[in-house]
């Protein structure tokens, strides 16, 4: 028997020492991307005040958590507050986050609005509700954003958010439109960042499995997942399993668009093209095969550098 406990204890430490290696890993990539995508959009400049938006989600949570990260390294200084829109939902777990942030020692606010009755007040029965909802919640972040002093929003959408939206916009809109990293709100007077943009929605998962976030579940207001973002995620994973590298490609394509090779008359002057008789090396070869060339390294590594080292 002690033999048997003798064996056991190095091969559980073993273990542990193989997770403790991979939880690493997985915050450095984190850092890394995030670092990467900051650098890449500008997002974040010295002087700053970020509004941190944090629903309770793994997303938000991760977001909060690498932000305080990065800021402790960046050569510049900025300052994150945490915010969460508490939109009276049944059974929203109301001291979960205080008690988190309270914890964390990051300044925070909770912002206390019943959204969920004038939803249900004005939206019939069996309708979707998430429009009104998210309406109400931009306009209300706007308002907290302006009172805290706070000069930038910053999201929790991913780049499986970016991919799916992306799909959505073309299969159910018929538009070339995804969900960019960075973006003057529609009021004109907010900069919203989404620093996840290059991390994938499996590494937040793991992340809140590793640092055990308070998870506060979505689904209270009572309304389903869209059904039409379901259906897009099945798809990619499903081609992510048939066709390993697809979706990424997918993604980088999003970085690199060409729109003299696209139709859209408003995107190239189309109209007023005129040949000018130079030759042009690089130029389009009309006749020609296109290559299936793989995408072009990010750009983006230097700038990383600025804030995650
Ligand atoms: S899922 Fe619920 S909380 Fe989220 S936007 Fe829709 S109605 Fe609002």
């Amino acid at each position: 028997m002690s033999e048997v406990i003798e064996q056991a204890v190095p091969a559980a430490d073993k273990q542990a020492e193989k997770q403790a290696y991979e939880n690493n890993k997985l915050h450095k990539r984190l850092c890394r991307l995030v670092g990467q995508a900051i650098g890449d959009f500008n997002m974040i400049e010295d002087g700053d005040k970020i509004m941190v938006c944090l629903s309770g989600g793994k997303d938000s949570y991760a977001l909060l958590d690498i932000l305080m990260t990065l800021r402790e390294r960046a050569p510049i200084k900025f300052e994150l507050v945490a915010v969460n829109l508490d939109q009276k939902q049944p059974n929203f777990p109301a001291d979960v986050l205080p008690a988190y942030l309270d914890k964390l020692g990051v300044p925070y606010h909770i912002e206390n609005q019943d959204t969920y009755s004038i939803v249900k007040r004005l939206i019939p029965e069996g309708k979707t509700t998430c429009s009104l909802c998210s309406r109400l919640r931009r306009g209300i972040l706007y308002r907290v954003a302006d009172e805290l002093g706070c000069n930038k929003i910053a999201l929790g959408h991913h780049r499986d958010d970016i991919l799916e939206t992306f799909f959505l916009n073309m299969f159910f809109g018929a538009k070339i439109k995804g969900m960019p990293a960075k973006l003057v709100s529609d009021d004109g007077k907010h900069m919203v960042i989404r620093p996840l943009a290059y991390v994938k929605e499996a590494d937040t998962e793991r992340y809140a499995e590793v640092k055990g976030f308070p998870i506060i579940p979505c689904d209270l207001c009572g309304s389903q997942e869209n059904l039409q973002r379901k259906q897009i995620k099945a798809m990619l994973r499903d081609w992510e399993k048939k066709h390993p590298g697809r979706v990424e490609n997918i993604f980088s394509s999003l970085s690199t668009v060409v729109p003299s090779h696209l139709m859209d008359r408003n995107a190239f002057g189309f109209v007023d093209l005129k040949t000018d008789g130079v030759a042009n090396p690089d130029g389009d070869i009309a006749f020609d095969e296109e290559p299936c060339s793989t995408p072009a390294a990010s750009s983006s590594t230097i700038s990383l550098q600025r804030i995650d080292s």
